[in-house]
């Protein structure tokens, strides 16, 4: 059974990353969202908790894919499932740099591990997570950018964020 890791912060989750999701359920047999706590990026909008709920909710639709959080390094972790391929998401130009210095790293902690890359529709090559924190929290329209049943979610955590 070949099985696709597919990793980040996902905080909150787009439609960019549920495109990248989608189309990685369509090669492989099983598919592991897998939520990194990124100790890295700092004061993350949702909780390990919330990011969870919200990815499953947003990946119920696809019966080979399932959820997990981790926090530990990514290349550690794939060790796990031997014979795991991670799948990440390319957008053009902003992840190319960031990607191939941490292939490089990965590799030097796990030689098996195997990552390959999708491209980024052109519909949601411009999305991140980042914008729609900063969309949410200056009020703006979050659909076509988040599923649709988490705009109200995200909404509601960006007002309370405001209010601190
Ligand atoms: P990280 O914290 O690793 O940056 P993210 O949650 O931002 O994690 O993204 C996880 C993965 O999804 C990365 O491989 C990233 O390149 C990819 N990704 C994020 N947004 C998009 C998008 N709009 N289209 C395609 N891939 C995306």
């Amino acid at each position: 059974m070949k099985i696709a890791i597919c990793p980040g912060s996902f905080d909150p989750i787009t439609l960019g990353h549920l495109n990248i999701i989608r189309r990685t359920s369509k090669i492989f047999d099983e598919v592991i969202v897998c939520i990194m706590h990124n100790s890295a990026k700092s004061s993350p909008m949702f909780s390990v908790e919330e990011r969870i709920d919200m990815v499953k909710r947003a990946v119920s639709r696809y019966p080979n894919v399932r959820v997990d959080a981790q926090d530990c390094l990514l290349a550690e972790y794939a060790k796990n499932y031997p014979g795991c391929v991670i799948v990440k998401g390319l957008r053009a130009s902003s992840d190319f740099e960031y990607e191939f210095q941490m292939n490089l790293a990965n590799k030097k902690i796990n030689p098996q591990m195997e990552t390959m890359f999708l491209t980024s529709d052109s519909k949601y090559n411009f999305l991140s997570s980042s914008l729609v924190r900063e969309l949410a929290y200056y009020g703006g329209d979050l659909s076509g950018y988040v599923p649709n049943e988490l705009i109200d979610e995200i909404n509601n955590k960006a007002k309370n964020w405001r209010k601190k």
